[in-house]
Protein backbone atom coordinates (compact mmCIF):
# COMPACT_ATOMS: atom_id res chain seq x y z
CA UNK A 1 0.00 0.00 0.00
CA UNK A 2 1.08 3.67 -0.78
CA UNK A 3 0.77 6.44 1.71
CA UNK A 4 -2.47 7.59 -0.53
CA UNK A 5 -4.08 4.18 -0.37
CA UNK A 6 -3.27 2.87 -3.78
CA UNK A 7 -1.74 -0.37 -3.99
CA UNK A 8 1.49 -0.79 -5.64
CA UNK A 9 2.71 -1.59 -9.11
CA UNK A 10 5.83 -1.88 -10.11
CA UNK A 11 6.20 -1.78 -13.99
CA UNK A 12 8.63 -1.75 -16.69
CA UNK A 13 10.02 1.38 -18.53
CA UNK A 14 7.65 0.34 -21.55
CA UNK A 15 4.84 -2.48 -21.98
CA UNK A 16 1.81 -3.75 -23.94
CA UNK A 17 -1.26 -2.32 -22.79
CA UNK A 18 -2.34 -6.20 -22.49
CA UNK A 19 0.28 -6.47 -20.13
CA UNK A 20 -0.17 -3.53 -18.12
CA UNK A 21 -3.69 -4.86 -17.87
CA UNK A 22 -2.76 -8.33 -17.03
CA UNK A 23 -0.77 -6.69 -13.57
CA UNK A 24 -3.38 -4.68 -12.21
CA UNK A 25 -5.77 -7.23 -12.93
CA UNK A 26 -8.78 -5.60 -15.18
CA UNK A 27 -9.17 -6.40 -18.57
CA UNK A 28 -7.68 -4.80 -21.18
CA UNK A 29 -10.92 -2.90 -22.78
CA UNK A 30 -10.80 -0.77 -19.59
CA UNK A 31 -7.42 -0.35 -19.74
CA UNK A 32 -8.00 0.93 -23.76
CA UNK A 33 -11.12 3.03 -22.38
CA UNK A 34 -8.56 4.58 -19.59
CA UNK A 35 -6.21 4.82 -22.55
CA UNK A 36 -8.93 6.77 -24.52
CA UNK A 37 -10.09 9.45 -22.13
CA UNK A 38 -6.66 10.17 -22.29
CA UNK A 39 -6.56 11.14 -25.67
CA UNK A 40 -4.32 7.87 -26.28
CA UNK A 41 -5.55 5.62 -29.16
CA UNK A 42 -3.65 2.07 -28.74
CA UNK A 43 -4.37 -1.42 -29.00
CA UNK A 44 -3.94 -4.33 -27.34
CA UNK A 45 -0.30 -5.16 -28.46
CA UNK A 46 0.69 -1.72 -28.52
CA UNK A 47 3.07 -0.21 -26.46
CA UNK A 48 3.27 2.28 -23.94
CA UNK A 49 5.57 3.88 -21.99
CA UNK A 50 5.61 3.90 -17.84
CA UNK A 51 4.88 7.63 -17.58
CA UNK A 52 1.26 7.08 -19.60
CA UNK A 53 0.88 3.69 -18.06
CA UNK A 54 1.47 5.40 -14.40
CA UNK A 55 -1.26 7.71 -15.22
CA UNK A 56 -3.81 4.88 -15.97
CA UNK A 57 -3.09 2.78 -13.34
CA UNK A 58 -3.29 6.13 -10.96
CA UNK A 59 -6.78 6.08 -12.57
CA UNK A 60 -7.52 2.65 -11.84
CA UNK A 61 -6.41 3.03 -8.14
CA UNK A 62 -2.51 2.00 -8.50
CA UNK A 63 0.73 3.80 -7.54
CA UNK A 64 3.19 2.71 -10.08
CA UNK A 65 6.52 1.92 -9.46
CA UNK A 66 9.78 1.61 -12.19
CA UNK A 67 10.57 -1.98 -11.77
CA UNK A 68 13.86 -2.05 -10.06
CA UNK A 69 15.72 -4.46 -11.69
CA UNK A 70 14.16 -3.31 -14.75
CA UNK A 71 17.75 -4.17 -16.65
CA UNK A 72 18.63 -7.76 -15.58
CA UNK A 73 16.00 -9.31 -18.03
CA UNK A 74 15.88 -13.49 -16.89
CA UNK A 75 17.55 -16.01 -19.37
CA UNK A 76 14.49 -17.21 -21.17
CA UNK A 77 13.95 -21.00 -19.75
CA UNK A 78 14.34 -23.74 -22.39
CA UNK A 79 11.05 -25.37 -21.28
CA UNK A 80 10.94 -28.22 -23.98
CA UNK A 81 9.39 -31.50 -22.54
CA UNK A 82 11.15 -31.20 -18.84
CA UNK A 83 9.66 -34.69 -17.68
CA UNK A 84 11.22 -36.16 -20.21
CA UNK A 85 14.35 -34.37 -19.81
CA UNK A 86 14.87 -35.14 -16.04
CA UNK A 87 14.09 -38.66 -16.39
CA UNK A 88 16.78 -39.49 -18.89
CA UNK A 89 19.11 -37.76 -16.15
CA UNK A 90 18.24 -40.62 -13.73
CA UNK A 91 20.08 -43.05 -12.43
CA UNK A 92 18.30 -46.21 -14.35
CA UNK A 93 19.59 -48.85 -11.81
CA UNK A 94 17.44 -47.38 -9.33
CA UNK A 95 14.34 -47.18 -11.20
CA UNK A 96 11.54 -50.12 -10.06
CA UNK A 97 8.19 -50.42 -11.43
CA UNK A 98 5.45 -48.12 -10.47
CA UNK A 99 1.89 -47.97 -11.44
CA UNK A 100 0.56 -47.59 -15.01
CA UNK A 101 -1.53 -44.32 -15.48
CA UNK A 102 -4.20 -44.51 -17.63
CA UNK A 103 -6.65 -42.26 -19.23
CA UNK A 104 -9.72 -43.22 -21.57
CA UNK A 105 -10.57 -41.69 -24.57
CA UNK A 106 -13.02 -42.02 -27.28
CA UNK A 107 -15.66 -41.02 -29.11
CA UNK A 108 -18.95 -39.32 -27.37
CA UNK A 109 -21.69 -41.66 -25.92
CA UNK A 110 -19.21 -44.61 -26.53
CA UNK A 111 -19.08 -44.80 -22.49
CA UNK A 112 -15.73 -43.25 -21.18
CA UNK A 113 -17.19 -41.70 -17.93
CA UNK A 114 -19.35 -45.01 -17.36
CA UNK A 115 -16.37 -47.18 -18.05
CA UNK A 116 -14.76 -45.32 -15.32
CA UNK A 117 -17.56 -45.13 -12.89
CA UNK A 118 -17.57 -48.83 -13.56
CA UNK A 119 -14.30 -49.58 -12.74
CA UNK A 120 -14.17 -47.31 -9.69
CA UNK A 121 -16.73 -49.34 -8.56
CA UNK A 122 -14.92 -52.49 -8.82
CA UNK A 123 -12.42 -52.12 -6.50
CA UNK A 124 -11.24 -48.33 -5.22
CA UNK A 125 -7.56 -49.39 -4.10
CA UNK A 126 -7.74 -50.67 -0.63
CA UNK A 127 -11.31 -48.96 -1.00
CA UNK A 128 -12.90 -48.76 2.66
CA UNK A 129 -16.64 -49.45 2.84
CA UNK A 130 -19.23 -46.21 2.17
CA UNK A 131 -15.96 -43.96 1.18
CA UNK A 132 -17.18 -41.39 -0.69
CA UNK A 133 -14.57 -40.84 -3.03
CA UNK A 134 -14.25 -37.27 -4.17
CA UNK A 135 -13.22 -36.05 -7.60
CA UNK A 136 -9.88 -34.91 -7.73
CA UNK A 137 -9.16 -35.91 -11.31
CA UNK A 138 -7.57 -39.12 -10.73
CA UNK A 139 -7.97 -42.26 -8.88
CA UNK A 140 -6.60 -45.26 -8.33
CA UNK A 141 -8.30 -49.29 -8.49
CA UNK A 142 -6.04 -52.83 -7.39
CA UNK A 143 -6.33 -55.23 -9.45
CA UNK A 144 -4.38 -59.09 -8.01
CA UNK A 145 -2.19 -56.89 -5.82
CA UNK A 146 -0.96 -54.55 -8.71
CA UNK A 147 -2.42 -50.85 -8.09
CA UNK A 148 -3.53 -48.91 -11.53
CA UNK A 149 -3.92 -45.17 -11.62
CA UNK A 150 -6.72 -43.90 -13.44
CA UNK A 151 -7.35 -40.08 -14.74
CA UNK A 152 -10.74 -39.07 -14.55
CA UNK A 153 -11.42 -36.75 -17.11
CA UNK A 154 -12.01 -38.76 -20.14
CA UNK A 155 -11.10 -37.24 -23.47
CA UNK A 156 -8.64 -36.46 -25.38
CA UNK A 157 -9.21 -32.39 -24.33
CA UNK A 158 -7.55 -32.79 -21.60
CA UNK A 159 -5.19 -35.42 -22.55
CA UNK A 160 -3.83 -33.04 -25.27
CA UNK A 161 -3.53 -29.87 -23.06
CA UNK A 162 -1.61 -31.62 -20.54
CA UNK A 163 0.58 -32.07 -23.92
CA UNK A 164 0.63 -28.54 -24.64
CA UNK A 165 2.25 -28.07 -21.28
CA UNK A 166 5.38 -30.59 -21.89
CA UNK A 167 3.63 -32.92 -19.56
CA UNK A 168 3.02 -36.38 -20.39
CA UNK A 169 1.68 -38.56 -17.16
CA UNK A 170 -0.40 -40.88 -19.62
CA UNK A 171 1.26 -44.42 -19.81
CA UNK A 172 -1.40 -46.49 -21.51
CA UNK A 173 -4.39 -45.33 -23.37
CA UNK A 174 -8.28 -46.95 -23.17
CA UNK A 175 -9.39 -46.37 -26.54
CA UNK A 176 -13.25 -47.13 -25.88
CA UNK A 177 -15.47 -48.26 -28.86
CA UNK A 178 -19.16 -48.96 -28.52
CA UNK A 179 -19.51 -52.25 -30.32
CA UNK A 180 -23.12 -50.74 -31.73
CA UNK A 181 -21.70 -47.40 -33.25
CA UNK A 182 -18.10 -48.46 -34.27
CA UNK A 183 -15.27 -46.45 -35.47
CA UNK A 184 -16.50 -43.02 -35.07
CA UNK A 185 -14.63 -39.51 -35.87
CA UNK A 186 -13.49 -38.72 -32.27
CA UNK A 187 -12.24 -42.53 -31.79
CA UNK A 188 -9.77 -41.96 -35.14
CA UNK A 189 -8.82 -38.32 -33.14
CA UNK A 190 -8.38 -40.03 -30.34
CA UNK A 191 -5.74 -42.95 -32.00
CA UNK A 192 -4.40 -40.23 -33.62
CA UNK A 193 -3.13 -38.18 -30.64
CA UNK A 194 -2.51 -41.58 -28.60
CA UNK A 195 -0.08 -42.82 -31.25
CA UNK A 196 1.74 -38.92 -31.50
CA UNK A 197 2.41 -39.34 -27.67
CA UNK A 198 3.77 -42.71 -28.21
CA UNK A 199 1.31 -44.38 -25.97
CA UNK A 200 -0.10 -48.05 -26.11
CA UNK A 201 -3.73 -48.24 -26.57
CA UNK A 202 -5.68 -51.41 -25.34
CA UNK A 203 -9.32 -51.09 -26.78
CA UNK A 204 -12.45 -51.26 -24.74
CA UNK A 205 -15.05 -52.56 -26.71
CA UNK A 206 -18.08 -51.42 -25.02
CA UNK A 207 -21.90 -52.07 -24.74
CA UNK A 208 -21.38 -55.66 -25.90
CA UNK A 209 -24.88 -55.84 -23.98
CA UNK A 210 -26.60 -54.15 -26.87
CA UNK A 211 -28.76 -56.69 -29.13
CA UNK A 212 -27.36 -54.77 -32.11
CA UNK A 213 -23.75 -54.76 -30.82
CA UNK A 214 -21.46 -56.00 -33.77
CA UNK A 215 -17.75 -56.70 -32.30
CA UNK A 216 -17.06 -58.28 -35.21
CA UNK A 217 -17.68 -55.37 -37.57
CA UNK A 218 -16.06 -53.06 -35.43
CA UNK A 219 -12.69 -55.37 -35.01
CA UNK A 220 -12.89 -54.97 -39.01
CA UNK A 221 -12.61 -51.19 -38.65
CA UNK A 222 -10.05 -50.97 -35.67
CA UNK A 223 -8.02 -53.32 -38.32
CA UNK A 224 -8.57 -50.90 -40.98
CA UNK A 225 -7.29 -48.44 -38.61
CA UNK A 226 -4.21 -49.85 -38.20
CA UNK A 227 -5.17 -51.18 -34.24
CA UNK A 228 -5.34 -55.01 -35.61
CA UNK A 229 -6.53 -57.36 -33.07
CA UNK A 230 -4.51 -59.64 -31.24
CA UNK A 231 -6.97 -62.60 -32.12
CA UNK A 232 -7.00 -61.69 -35.62
CA UNK A 233 -3.64 -61.91 -35.46
CA UNK A 234 -2.22 -58.29 -34.55
CA UNK A 235 -0.62 -56.85 -31.21
CA UNK A 236 -4.22 -54.66 -30.19
CA UNK A 237 -5.97 -56.26 -27.01
CA UNK A 238 -9.38 -55.51 -28.02
CA UNK A 239 -11.61 -56.36 -24.41
CA UNK A 240 -15.09 -56.45 -25.17
CA UNK A 241 -16.78 -54.92 -21.68
CA UNK A 242 -20.03 -53.66 -20.74
CA UNK A 243 -19.80 -50.73 -17.94
CA UNK A 244 -23.79 -50.83 -17.88
CA UNK A 245 -23.63 -54.31 -16.79
CA UNK A 246 -20.03 -54.29 -15.12
CA UNK A 247 -18.58 -57.45 -17.45
CA UNK A 248 -15.41 -57.59 -18.40
CA UNK A 249 -13.69 -54.75 -16.34
CA UNK A 250 -11.21 -57.44 -14.85
CA UNK A 251 -10.39 -58.60 -18.32
CA UNK A 252 -9.75 -54.67 -19.32
CA UNK A 253 -7.72 -54.47 -15.87
CA UNK A 254 -5.45 -57.28 -16.77
CA UNK A 255 -5.05 -56.20 -20.62
CA UNK A 256 -4.12 -52.85 -18.63
CA UNK A 257 -1.61 -55.02 -16.51
CA UNK A 258 -0.21 -56.97 -19.15
CA UNK A 259 0.69 -54.07 -21.00
CA UNK A 260 2.51 -52.56 -18.69
CA UNK A 261 4.77 -55.35 -18.12
CA UNK A 262 5.57 -55.25 -21.58
CA UNK A 263 6.10 -51.19 -21.34
CA UNK A 264 8.24 -51.24 -18.49
CA UNK A 265 6.99 -48.55 -16.37
CA UNK A 266 9.76 -47.50 -14.03
CA UNK A 267 10.22 -44.50 -11.58
CA UNK A 268 12.60 -44.28 -8.68
CA UNK A 269 11.09 -43.19 -5.54
CA UNK A 270 13.90 -42.18 -4.03
CA UNK A 271 15.07 -40.05 -7.28
CA UNK A 272 14.46 -36.33 -7.71
CA UNK A 273 11.20 -35.02 -7.88
CA UNK A 274 9.12 -35.20 -11.39
CA UNK A 275 5.77 -34.61 -11.87
CA UNK A 276 2.70 -33.25 -13.52
CA UNK A 277 -0.47 -30.84 -11.93
CA UNK A 278 -3.67 -33.14 -12.90
CA UNK A 279 -6.38 -30.06 -11.60
CA UNK A 280 -6.63 -26.90 -9.88
CA UNK A 281 -9.23 -25.13 -8.48
CA UNK A 282 -9.21 -22.20 -6.22
CA UNK A 283 -11.23 -22.84 -2.67
CA UNK A 284 -12.68 -20.01 -1.10
CA UNK A 285 -11.51 -21.43 2.61
CA UNK A 286 -8.23 -23.23 2.13
CA UNK A 287 -7.28 -21.27 -0.98
CA UNK A 288 -5.63 -23.03 -4.35
CA UNK A 289 -6.12 -26.94 -4.22
CA UNK A 290 -3.82 -29.19 -6.62
CA UNK A 291 -4.02 -32.73 -7.91
CA UNK A 292 -0.41 -33.56 -8.55
CA UNK A 293 0.73 -36.85 -10.24
CA UNK A 294 4.21 -37.53 -8.84
CA UNK A 295 5.78 -39.10 -12.10
CA UNK A 296 9.66 -40.12 -9.94
CA UNK A 297 10.75 -39.53 -6.88
CA UNK A 298 8.48 -39.25 -3.72
CA UNK A 299 7.34 -35.86 -2.84
CA UNK A 300 6.49 -35.05 1.32
CA UNK A 301 4.64 -32.61 3.29
CA UNK A 302 6.39 -29.71 4.11
CA UNK A 303 8.72 -30.05 0.64
CA UNK A 304 8.68 -26.11 -1.29
CA UNK A 305 7.30 -27.14 -4.80
CA UNK A 306 7.57 -24.93 -7.68
CA UNK A 307 4.51 -25.99 -10.80
CA UNK A 308 4.92 -23.79 -13.38
CA UNK A 309 4.35 -20.23 -12.20
CA UNK A 310 3.63 -21.39 -8.74
CA UNK A 311 5.05 -22.14 -5.91
CA UNK A 312 5.32 -22.78 -2.00
CA UNK A 313 5.43 -24.95 0.41
CA UNK A 314 3.17 -28.17 0.95
CA UNK A 315 1.03 -27.26 4.02
CA UNK A 316 -1.38 -30.48 3.71
CA UNK A 317 -1.49 -33.71 1.31
CA UNK A 318 -4.32 -36.02 0.79
CA UNK A 319 -5.05 -39.13 -0.94
CA UNK A 320 -7.58 -39.09 -4.04
CA UNK A 321 -10.11 -40.27 -1.26
CA UNK A 322 -9.38 -37.34 0.97
CA UNK A 323 -7.15 -38.94 3.68
CA UNK A 324 -4.18 -37.18 4.92
CA UNK A 325 -1.07 -38.42 4.02
CA UNK A 326 2.83 -37.58 4.48
CA UNK A 327 4.03 -38.78 1.42
CA UNK A 328 3.17 -39.25 -2.14
CA UNK A 329 5.46 -41.79 -3.85
CA UNK A 330 5.40 -42.71 -8.05
CA UNK A 331 1.89 -42.64 -9.65
CA UNK A 332 -0.11 -41.59 -6.69
CA UNK A 333 -2.13 -38.80 -7.30
CA UNK A 334 -2.53 -36.41 -4.46
CA UNK A 335 -4.03 -33.08 -3.32
CA UNK A 336 -2.06 -30.16 -2.17
CA UNK A 337 -2.36 -27.46 -0.43
CA UNK A 338 0.07 -24.84 0.27
CA UNK A 339 0.96 -23.62 -3.23
CA UNK A 340 0.16 -19.55 -3.14
CA UNK A 341 -1.02 -19.43 -6.82
CA UNK A 342 -3.25 -21.47 -8.95
CA UNK A 343 -0.97 -23.61 -11.66
CA UNK A 344 -2.65 -25.34 -14.67
CA UNK A 345 -3.03 -28.55 -15.89
CA UNK A 346 0.00 -29.96 -17.25
CA UNK A 347 2.40 -27.63 -15.14
CA UNK A 348 5.21 -30.15 -14.29
CA UNK A 349 6.70 -29.52 -10.58
CA UNK A 350 10.15 -29.95 -8.87
CA UNK A 351 11.06 -29.70 -5.39
CA UNK A 352 13.35 -27.11 -4.87
CA UNK A 353 15.41 -26.39 -1.82
CA UNK A 354 14.35 -23.79 -0.43
CA UNK A 355 11.51 -21.07 -0.26
CA UNK A 356 13.45 -18.46 -1.58
CA UNK A 357 14.87 -20.39 -4.85
CA UNK A 358 11.31 -21.49 -5.59
CA UNK A 359 10.32 -17.80 -5.41
CA UNK A 360 13.19 -16.91 -7.60
CA UNK A 361 12.38 -19.71 -10.22
CA UNK A 362 8.52 -19.04 -10.12
CA UNK A 363 8.85 -15.20 -10.40
CA UNK A 364 11.36 -15.42 -13.50
CA UNK A 365 9.14 -18.02 -15.45
CA UNK A 366 6.39 -15.31 -14.70
CA UNK A 367 8.81 -12.72 -16.21
CA UNK A 368 9.19 -14.88 -19.19
CA UNK A 369 5.63 -15.77 -20.31
CA UNK A 370 4.81 -11.96 -19.76
CA UNK A 371 8.05 -11.22 -22.13
CA UNK A 372 7.11 -13.56 -24.56
CA UNK A 373 3.47 -11.53 -24.29
CA UNK A 374 5.07 -8.36 -24.66
CA UNK A 375 6.87 -9.51 -28.03
CA UNK A 376 5.91 -6.74 -30.66
CA UNK A 377 2.59 -8.27 -32.68
CA UNK A 378 1.52 -6.99 -35.63
CA UNK A 379 -2.65 -6.57 -35.68
CA UNK A 380 -4.02 -8.05 -38.94
CA UNK A 381 -7.53 -8.54 -40.56
CA UNK A 382 -9.03 -11.30 -42.58
CA UNK A 383 -8.21 -9.20 -45.61
CA UNK A 384 -5.48 -7.72 -44.39
CA UNK A 385 -4.01 -11.08 -43.71
CA UNK A 386 -4.52 -11.94 -47.37
CA UNK A 387 -3.83 -8.78 -49.33
CA UNK A 388 -0.42 -8.69 -47.09
CA UNK A 389 0.06 -12.82 -47.42
CA UNK A 390 0.02 -12.21 -51.30
CA UNK A 391 3.27 -9.41 -51.01
CA UNK A 392 5.00 -11.56 -48.74
CA UNK A 393 4.62 -8.97 -45.53
CA UNK A 394 2.43 -11.07 -43.07
CA UNK A 395 3.29 -12.63 -40.08
CA UNK A 396 0.48 -13.25 -37.78
CA UNK A 397 -3.66 -13.87 -37.76
CA UNK A 398 -5.07 -12.41 -34.46
CA UNK A 399 -7.47 -14.38 -32.92
CA UNK A 400 -9.98 -13.64 -30.48
CA UNK A 401 -11.88 -17.15 -29.13
CA UNK A 402 -14.91 -17.43 -26.68
CA UNK A 403 -15.92 -20.97 -26.25
CA UNK A 404 -18.70 -22.55 -24.17
CA UNK A 405 -16.86 -24.20 -21.21
CA UNK A 406 -12.75 -24.40 -20.30
CA UNK A 407 -12.87 -27.46 -22.01
CA UNK A 408 -13.90 -26.76 -25.36
CA UNK A 409 -11.08 -23.90 -25.15
CA UNK A 410 -8.41 -26.15 -23.78
CA UNK A 411 -7.64 -28.53 -27.19
CA UNK A 412 -8.44 -25.68 -28.96
CA UNK A 413 -6.12 -23.18 -28.23
CA UNK A 414 -3.59 -25.89 -28.32
CA UNK A 415 -4.10 -26.48 -31.45
CA UNK A 416 -4.81 -22.91 -32.56
CA UNK A 417 -1.04 -22.57 -31.68
CA UNK A 418 0.15 -25.43 -33.24
CA UNK A 419 -1.39 -23.57 -36.88
CA UNK A 420 0.80 -22.16 -39.45
CA UNK A 421 4.34 -22.15 -40.31
CA UNK A 422 7.36 -19.25 -40.23
CA UNK A 423 5.92 -17.06 -42.08
CA UNK A 424 2.43 -16.91 -40.59
CA UNK A 425 1.07 -17.70 -37.24
CA UNK A 426 -1.97 -17.74 -35.20
CA UNK A 427 -1.39 -14.76 -32.60
CA UNK A 428 -4.85 -15.93 -30.01
CA UNK A 429 -5.35 -12.50 -27.91
CA UNK A 430 -7.41 -13.81 -25.69
CA UNK A 431 -9.60 -17.23 -24.92
CA UNK A 432 -11.94 -16.88 -22.74
CA UNK A 433 -15.43 -18.93 -22.15
CA UNK A 434 -18.64 -16.79 -22.52
CA UNK A 435 -20.40 -15.33 -25.26
CA UNK A 436 -19.51 -13.24 -28.16
CA UNK A 437 -19.86 -9.54 -26.33
CA UNK A 438 -19.51 -5.94 -27.37
CA UNK A 439 -16.18 -5.51 -25.20
CA UNK A 440 -14.78 -8.72 -27.39
CA UNK A 441 -15.26 -7.12 -30.68
CA UNK A 442 -13.90 -3.72 -29.42
CA UNK A 443 -10.70 -5.55 -28.61
CA UNK A 444 -11.17 -7.11 -31.99
CA UNK A 445 -11.61 -3.71 -33.72
CA UNK A 446 -8.75 -2.24 -31.84
CA UNK A 447 -6.49 -5.00 -32.91
CA UNK A 448 -7.76 -5.90 -36.46
CA UNK A 449 -8.96 -9.65 -34.79
CA UNK A 450 -10.91 -12.25 -36.05
CA UNK A 451 -13.55 -13.13 -33.22
CA UNK A 452 -14.16 -17.14 -32.98
CA UNK A 453 -17.23 -18.48 -31.55
CA UNK A 454 -17.13 -22.11 -30.32
CA UNK A 455 -20.76 -23.01 -29.12
CA UNK A 456 -21.63 -19.76 -27.99
CA UNK A 457 -23.53 -16.76 -29.12
CA UNK A 458 -23.19 -12.98 -30.20
CA UNK A 459 -25.63 -11.07 -28.16
CA UNK A 460 -27.18 -7.59 -29.39
CA UNK A 461 -24.43 -4.99 -28.95
CA UNK A 462 -22.10 -6.90 -30.13
CA UNK A 463 -23.73 -7.88 -33.53
CA UNK A 464 -24.08 -3.96 -33.56
CA UNK A 465 -20.73 -3.14 -32.82
CA UNK A 466 -19.24 -5.96 -35.49
CA UNK A 467 -21.35 -4.41 -38.01
CA UNK A 468 -20.38 -0.80 -37.54
CA UNK A 469 -16.44 -2.10 -36.97
CA UNK A 470 -16.16 -4.01 -39.92
CA UNK A 471 -15.14 -6.92 -37.69
CA UNK A 472 -15.48 -10.53 -38.53
CA UNK A 473 -17.52 -12.95 -36.04
CA UNK A 474 -17.07 -16.71 -37.07
CA UNK A 475 -18.73 -19.23 -35.27
CA UNK A 476 -18.59 -22.86 -35.00
CA UNK A 477 -19.89 -26.03 -33.25
CA UNK A 478 -17.25 -28.38 -34.80
CA UNK A 479 -14.08 -28.30 -33.57
CA UNK A 480 -12.06 -29.04 -37.03
CA UNK A 481 -14.59 -26.68 -39.51
CA UNK A 482 -12.84 -24.20 -36.95
CA UNK A 483 -9.44 -26.02 -37.77
CA UNK A 484 -9.81 -26.13 -41.21
CA UNK A 485 -10.93 -22.26 -41.39
CA UNK A 486 -8.46 -20.78 -39.06
CA UNK A 487 -6.06 -22.87 -41.68
CA UNK A 488 -7.49 -21.53 -44.69
CA UNK A 489 -7.42 -18.06 -43.59
CA UNK A 490 -3.68 -18.69 -43.05
CA UNK A 491 -3.43 -19.66 -46.34
CA UNK A 492 -5.53 -16.76 -47.59
CA UNK A 493 -7.81 -19.03 -48.99
CA UNK A 494 -10.98 -18.12 -46.78
CA UNK A 495 -14.38 -18.24 -48.79
CA UNK A 496 -17.23 -15.82 -48.01
CA UNK A 497 -18.02 -15.29 -44.32
CA UNK A 498 -21.24 -16.44 -43.64
CA UNK A 499 -23.05 -14.87 -41.01
CA UNK A 500 -25.73 -15.83 -38.21
CA UNK A 501 -28.93 -13.73 -38.45
CA UNK A 502 -31.68 -13.76 -36.40
CA UNK A 503 -35.13 -12.84 -38.50
CA UNK A 504 -37.65 -13.28 -36.31
CA UNK A 505 -38.92 -14.37 -32.86
CA UNK A 506 -42.01 -15.50 -31.54
CA UNK A 507 -43.50 -16.09 -28.31
CA UNK A 508 -44.21 -19.54 -26.53
CA UNK A 509 -47.64 -19.63 -25.64
CA UNK A 510 -49.16 -22.97 -24.96
CA UNK A 511 -48.11 -26.92 -25.96
CA UNK A 512 -50.16 -29.06 -28.40
CA UNK A 513 -49.55 -32.75 -28.36
CA UNK A 514 -49.84 -33.70 -32.18
CA UNK A 515 -49.94 -37.54 -33.30
CA UNK A 516 -47.74 -36.94 -36.28
CA UNK A 517 -45.41 -33.86 -35.02
CA UNK A 518 -45.35 -35.10 -31.17
CA UNK A 519 -45.14 -31.69 -29.29
CA UNK A 520 -45.70 -28.51 -31.01
CA UNK A 521 -45.47 -25.57 -29.84
CA UNK A 522 -48.12 -22.59 -29.95
CA UNK A 523 -47.09 -19.50 -30.58
CA UNK A 524 -47.19 -15.51 -31.35
CA UNK A 525 -44.72 -13.96 -34.03
CA UNK A 526 -43.49 -10.71 -32.29
CA UNK A 527 -41.03 -9.66 -34.65
CA UNK A 528 -39.96 -10.39 -37.94
CA UNK A 529 -40.99 -13.19 -39.60
CA UNK A 530 -40.40 -17.53 -39.21
CA UNK A 531 -39.86 -19.53 -42.41
CA UNK A 532 -40.41 -23.02 -42.60
CA UNK A 533 -36.87 -24.12 -44.14
CA UNK A 534 -34.82 -21.70 -41.43
CA UNK A 535 -33.55 -23.09 -38.03
CA UNK A 536 -34.89 -22.46 -34.89
CA UNK A 537 -33.09 -21.63 -31.25
CA UNK A 538 -35.38 -22.11 -28.35
CA UNK A 539 -34.42 -19.95 -26.08
CA UNK A 540 -35.59 -19.99 -21.81
CA UNK A 541 -34.48 -17.14 -19.73
CA UNK A 542 -31.69 -15.51 -22.13
CA UNK A 543 -30.33 -19.17 -22.50
CA UNK A 544 -30.17 -21.42 -25.46
CA UNK A 545 -32.05 -24.96 -24.47
CA UNK A 546 -31.76 -26.18 -28.29
CA UNK A 547 -31.01 -25.68 -32.28
CA UNK A 548 -32.64 -27.48 -34.53
CA UNK A 549 -34.71 -27.34 -38.18
CA UNK A 550 -38.01 -27.02 -38.40
CA UNK A 551 -40.54 -30.15 -38.92
CA UNK A 552 -43.52 -28.08 -39.60
CA UNK A 553 -44.92 -24.80 -39.63
CA UNK A 554 -48.56 -23.77 -39.89
CA UNK A 555 -51.04 -21.12 -39.15
CA UNK A 556 -54.62 -22.86 -38.55
CA UNK A 557 -54.53 -25.68 -40.16
CA UNK A 558 -52.47 -25.21 -42.84
CA UNK A 559 -48.22 -25.93 -43.60
CA UNK A 560 -47.25 -22.06 -44.31
CA UNK A 561 -43.60 -21.31 -46.23
CA UNK A 562 -43.56 -18.18 -43.62
CA UNK A 563 -45.33 -16.45 -41.29
CA UNK A 564 -45.37 -12.60 -39.63
CA UNK A 565 -45.31 -10.68 -36.73
CA UNK A 566 -48.90 -10.74 -35.44
CA UNK A 567 -49.64 -13.52 -36.65
CA UNK A 568 -50.14 -16.97 -34.71
CA UNK A 569 -48.47 -20.56 -35.36
CA UNK A 570 -47.67 -23.69 -34.42
CA UNK A 571 -44.10 -24.72 -34.69
CA UNK A 572 -42.99 -28.02 -34.46
CA UNK A 573 -38.60 -28.52 -34.37
CA UNK A 574 -36.91 -31.75 -35.29
CA UNK A 575 -35.57 -33.57 -32.19
CA UNK A 576 -36.92 -31.23 -29.11
CA UNK A 577 -39.98 -31.54 -27.41
CA UNK A 578 -39.25 -29.94 -23.87
CA UNK A 579 -41.01 -26.59 -25.29
CA UNK A 580 -42.37 -24.59 -22.11
CA UNK A 581 -45.07 -21.76 -22.69
CA UNK A 582 -42.71 -18.50 -22.21
CA UNK A 583 -39.91 -20.08 -23.97
CA UNK A 584 -39.08 -17.74 -27.20
CA UNK A 585 -38.22 -19.09 -30.46
CA UNK A 586 -36.08 -17.79 -32.51
CA UNK A 587 -35.76 -18.44 -35.96
CA UNK A 588 -32.37 -17.95 -37.73
CA UNK A 589 -30.59 -18.02 -41.54
CA UNK A 590 -27.19 -17.92 -42.67
CA UNK A 591 -26.50 -15.20 -44.84
CA UNK A 592 -23.18 -14.80 -46.77
CA UNK A 593 -21.78 -11.35 -45.73
P1 LIG B 1 -19.14 -40.79 -22.81
O1 LIG B 1 -19.72 -39.63 -23.55
O2 LIG B 1 -18.18 -41.55 -23.67
O3 LIG B 1 -18.58 -40.46 -21.46
O4 LIG B 1 -20.34 -41.81 -22.60
P2 LIG B 1 -21.22 -42.13 -21.31
O5 LIG B 1 -20.45 -42.91 -20.31
O6 LIG B 1 -21.85 -40.87 -20.85
O7 LIG B 1 -22.29 -43.11 -21.93
C1 LIG B 1 -23.15 -42.72 -22.97
C2 LIG B 1 -24.43 -43.50 -22.91
O8 LIG B 1 -24.17 -44.87 -23.17
C3 LIG B 1 -25.11 -43.45 -21.56
O9 LIG B 1 -26.48 -43.36 -21.77
C4 LIG B 1 -24.74 -44.76 -20.91
O10 LIG B 1 -25.71 -45.20 -19.99
C5 LIG B 1 -24.67 -45.68 -22.12
N1 LIG B 1 -23.73 -46.78 -21.90
C6 LIG B 1 -22.46 -46.68 -21.48
N2 LIG B 1 -21.89 -47.90 -21.40
C7 LIG B 1 -22.85 -48.79 -21.76
C8 LIG B 1 -22.87 -50.21 -21.87
O11 LIG B 1 -21.92 -50.93 -21.61
N3 LIG B 1 -24.04 -50.76 -22.31
C9 LIG B 1 -25.12 -50.00 -22.61
N4 LIG B 1 -26.21 -50.63 -23.03
N5 LIG B 1 -25.13 -48.68 -22.51
C10 LIG B 1 -24.01 -48.06 -22.09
Amino acid sequence: MSDNGHKVVELPETLTVRHLAELIHVSPIEVIKQLMANGVMANINQQIDFDTAAVITQELGYEAHLHKDELEAPAAEAEAPAWRRAMEAEDASKFTPRPPVVTILGHVDHGKTSLLDAIRSTDVAGGEAGGITQHIGAYQVQHKERLITFLDTPGHAAFTAMRARGAQVTDIVILVVAADDGVMPQTREAYAHAKAAGVPIVVALNKVDKSNANPDRVKQQLAELGLTPDDWGGDTMVVPVSAKKRSGIDDLLEAIVLTADNTRILANPAGRVIGSVIEAELDRAKGPISTLLVQNGTVHVGDVLVAGTAHGKIRAMYDFRGQPIQEATPSMPATVLGLGDLPQAGDVIEVLPSDREARTLASQRKLSAREALNLPKKALSLEQVFAKFQAGEVKELNLILKADVQGSLEPIVSSLTQLGNADLKVNLLYAETGNITENDVMLASASSAIVIGFNVLVDHAAQRAAESEHVSIRQYDIIYRLMEDVEKALKGLLGPEKREVVIGRADVRAIFSTSRMGKVAGCAVREGELRRNARIRVMRGGQKLFEGEIASLRHEKDDVREIRQGFECGVAVKGFEGFQAGDVLECIVMETV
